[in-house]
């Protein structure tokens, strides 16, 4: 896996320690479980080290977001879902099987609030969640 690569490499460039299970949080990230919860990094990780604490894998992951090597977002369910970080993109989300997927998109990358909308804040980042239904669940009529 190239991430794994990439990511002892920033790892050792940032004085990180590497300990397995770091890395282990880190593989699930970036393994198939795409934008994964925090309760089911903890299941996945409990399996090879069940001695693992959620807080402690909640500090992993937000040490990872301070390296900015993973990011996160809020999906409508109101979760937090985590992804090492990727080219900016956007998702869409299945309303039936939960499944998500990527969007690129660099017309939404450049998405403008006007002024009035952003009631003085000042915007440091956006992302954007289409909701539908995935070619599997269409097919089997939602
Ligand atoms: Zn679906
Ligand atoms: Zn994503």
């Amino acid at each position: 896996m190239d991430e794994l690569k990439d990511f002892m490499a920033e790892c050792k460039d940032k004085g990180v320690k590497i300990t397995p299970q770091r890395l282990a949080v880190y593989k699930i990230l970036a393994g198939k479980a795409k934008h994964p919860i925090i309760n089911e990094i903890y299941e996945e990780i409990r399996r090879d080290y069940p001695s693992l604490s959620l807080n402690t894998i909640y500090k992993t992951i937000q040490l990872f977001i301070e390296l900015g090597m993973v990011s996160q977002f809020t999906s409508r369910e109101g979760v937090i879902r985590y992804e090492v970080k990727l080219a900016p993109h956007h998702h869409v989300l299945c309303l039936k099987c939960r499944k998500i997927h990527d969007v690129f998109d660099s017309s939404l990358d450049e998405l403008k609030v006007s002024p009035p909308l952003k009631g003085g804040f000042e915007i440091i980042r956006h992302d954007v969640i289409f909701y539908g239904y995935c070619s599997k669940c269409k097919q089997e009529g939602r």
